[in-house]
């Protein structure tokens, strides 16, 4: 196995300029041609403490797009522990290969040497492409991995977690454009009925809340409208329903120009990752509309609490109880937003970047 710091020698892509951009602390290169393992470990900033970020394995057209989607998630997940007050750093790391097909154990155990070889700098965790057996199998090559199964002592499944965060987002955004958080006869669209959108789905259907879903599968669909009466549009259509509150739960990069035009709602608040295009240019427009926009990585941050749980002993009313606080958090960032005259993802970051650069000056001191 080789691992060694990545370097720049593709002139079509400047990895060092990319890192600069970001300001990633470090970004290591894993290859070992055994197990065919090809992976990417992006640390962007560990000043609050280790970085955690889960394992993404995805069959990336180019490697240029495996590590920019290393660099771009790991700096998210910065933010994320941050603003969630938890005493976390940011990284996250991409396994190139098709899960389906190129997944093995000791391909997952080499890369959990990998992350070994780090001493805890990197804490993996589940994400898109990687399962709770995958973790175990890290697990057997170091201890600096979470969300494992509830019977290997760990969380489980945190897609609960992160929809009652997201859930809380959409209170406080109600709260913020309606003066209560009532989501009794609100018209709400919910992009995608995975998992954590059909948990979403269940805590506002009890709320009362009217439901319009899409997804690209049935399987979710199906018991979106059979359990929750929703009613199920075309994927394209979801942007331009006539609701109250519009819930991204699919992709990331989905607000951009031409559909936050078509945009009719009054609050956008959902779990998916990355949902702005552009931080500045799409989080102003939705601004200019009046829109209430509840930044995606402040409310789907309740999966992180989840497995940052793990370390003190999994208890799960705990995990629920802490993402509680993602509501007080959200009426604060509409509140930063207007006293600085900036969009709310530009607000949430600055309170995030000035906790971590407020810790920086604390260790100065010592
Ligand atoms: P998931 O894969 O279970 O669900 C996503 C759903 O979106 C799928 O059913 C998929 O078919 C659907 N979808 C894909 N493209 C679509 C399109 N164009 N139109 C409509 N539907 C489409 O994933 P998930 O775990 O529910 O996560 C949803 C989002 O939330 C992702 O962006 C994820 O990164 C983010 N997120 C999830 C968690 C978590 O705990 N699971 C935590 C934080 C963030």
């Amino acid at each position: 196995m080789s691992q060694a710091n990545a370097s720049s020698t593709d002139t079509q892509f400047d990895l060092f300029a990319k890192v600069a951009k970001f300001d990633h602390e470090q970004v290591l290169i894993c290859q070992d041609n055994h197990t065919g393992l090809k992976a990417i470990i992006a640390i962007h900033n560990t000043v609050l403490g280790p970085g955690l970020g889960g394992t993404r394995m995805w069959k990336y057209a180019t490697e240029a797009e495996a590590i920019n989607d290393a660099l771009r998630l790991s700096r998210g997940m910065t933010y994320k522990a941050s603003i969630s007050g938890l005493n976390l750093g940011g990284a996250k790391a991409v396994i190139i290969g098709d899960p389906a097909k190129d997944k093995s154990e000791h391909l997952m155990r080499k890369f959990g040497r990998c992350v070994e070889n780090l001493a805890g700098k990197y804490i993996t965790a589940e994400d898109v492409g990687t399962t709770t057996k995958d973790m175990e199998y890290i697990k057997m090559e170091t201890s600096h991995v979470v969300g494992l199964s509830e019977i290997m002592g760990g969380g489980g499944d945190p897609s609960p977690v992160t929809a009652y965060g997201v859930y809380m987002g959409i209170k406080a955004s109600a709260k913020k454009a309606y003066g209560n958080d009532s989501l009794a006869g609100k018209k709400i669209a919910v992009q995608g009925a995975g998992k954590v959108g059909l948990h979403l789905i269940e805590l506002l259907h009890k709320d009362g809340a009217i439901i319009t879903s899409t997804d690209i599968f049935d399987s979710g669909l199906k018991i979106a409208a059979d359990k929750y009466k929703a009613t199920i549009v075309k994927p394209e259509e979801i942007f331009s329903q006539d609701v109250d509150i519009f819930a991204p739960c699919a992709l990331g990069a989905i607000l951009n120009t031409e559909n936050i035009a078509k945009l009719k709602c009054q609050i956008v608040a959902g779990a998916a990752n990355n949902q702005l295009e552009d931080d500045t240019i799409h989080g102003d427009m939705i601004k200019a509309k009046g829109i209430f926009y509840a930044p995606d990585f402040l409310i789907n941050a309740g999966g992180l609490i989840n497995v940052y749980s793990e370390y003190n002993g999994y208890v799960r009313e705990i995990a629920f109880a802490q993402t509680e606080n993602i509501y007080n958090t959200v009426l604060n960032i509409y509140s930063k937003s207007e006293e600085d005259n900036i969009n709310t993802q530009l607000a949430a970051i600055k309170l995030a970047e000035k906790r971590i650069n407020d810790t920086m000056h604390l260790q100065s001191k010592i």
